[in-house]
């Protein structure tokens, strides 16, 4: 009795609060019909990468250059996670949303957000067998009071059924935030920042692991995370981010329209 009613009271206490709180556009504010949402004029600029890319970090190109195509970086030195996928460029259009799931509150948007993510990543997804996300420094985790990439990972579980461990990983050292820093900076901040709680071990080993993040920028973080899950054992780490950056010297991307199967839900 109790499993059932408490979602049931749980969506009678939020339909009461919409009768006095207006769902808003988490970019521009305008009020919608939907419980969760995007006008049409903040849905619509966004891109989706779903066009072709690299098949290793899934850096997006202009044009298909077939199934095993490599990136500049890829070819140089293949990193160490086997593959990374993303839902979403990160550019003027996309950033407030991802900017107001972080810092503003706006956690209603991890499931919309991993449903974009499990849709862009479905094949990583059907491969992993177990969810870790990137860990924050508890001094950052007190001071934001979540980890927007243990948000997403929650909600990819609860989507995929693959299991989640969000404490599988810990953030050791405090780091600055990296947005201006060099590539360099950034690995000598990230050196012996992460490490492997001791009970998640058994659950690593010779597993599968998904690693989520929101943001892939340089992939120094995911990099550094990769290498530590492999050190423990696991046989293989794959990336899943919702947004993807891209390096100053990538040009002439092509725009990828939201494809049909990725309704505005959010
Ligand atoms: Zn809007
Ligand atoms: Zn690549």
């Amino acid at each position: 009795m109790i499993t059932t009613f408490a979602p049931h009271a749980k969506q009678v206490w939020f339909a009461f609060l919409d009768l006095f709180l207006p769902t808003r556009c988490l970019r521009c504010g305008e009020i919608l019909d939907a419980t969760v949402g995007l006008c049409h004029d903040c849905w619509q600029p966004l891109t989706f990468l779903q066009g072709p890319c690299c098949q290793c970090c899934g850096l997006p190109f202009a044009s298909d250059i077939g199934e095993a195509g490599l990136c500049a970086a890829c070819i140089a030195k293949a990193p160490a996670f086997a593959q990374a996928r993303a839902a979403l460029l990160y550019n003027d259009h996309s950033s407030p949303l991802i900017l107001a799931f972080k810092y503003n509150d706006r956690t209603d948007a991890a499931m919309p957000f991993a449903q974009w993510m499990a849709s862009a990543g479905h094949t990583l997804l059907e491969r992993a067998e177990v969810i870790i996300p990137v860990p924050l420094h508890w001094t950052r985790l007190v001071k934001r009071r979540y980890n927007q990439a243990a948000l997403l990972a929650h909600s990819l579980s609860k989507l995929s059924g693959v299991p989640n461990l969000p404490h599988g990983l810990k953030r050791i050292k405090p780091t600055p935030k990296l947005g201006r820093l060099s590539p360099s900076q950034r690995k000598r901040l990230l050196a012996g920042a992460f490490d492997i709680s001791k009970a998640a071990s058994a659950h690593i080993e010779g597993k599968t692991v998904l690693l989520v993040d929101d943001v892939y920028t340089t992939g120094i973080t995911l990099e550094a995370c990769s290498k530590i899950l492999l050190a423990a054992g696991a046989s293989q780490v794959l990336v899943l981010t919702l947004c993807r950056r891209l390096r100053s010297d990538v040009s002439g991307l092509q725009v990828t329209e939201p494809s049909e199967t990725l309704t505005n839900n959010f």
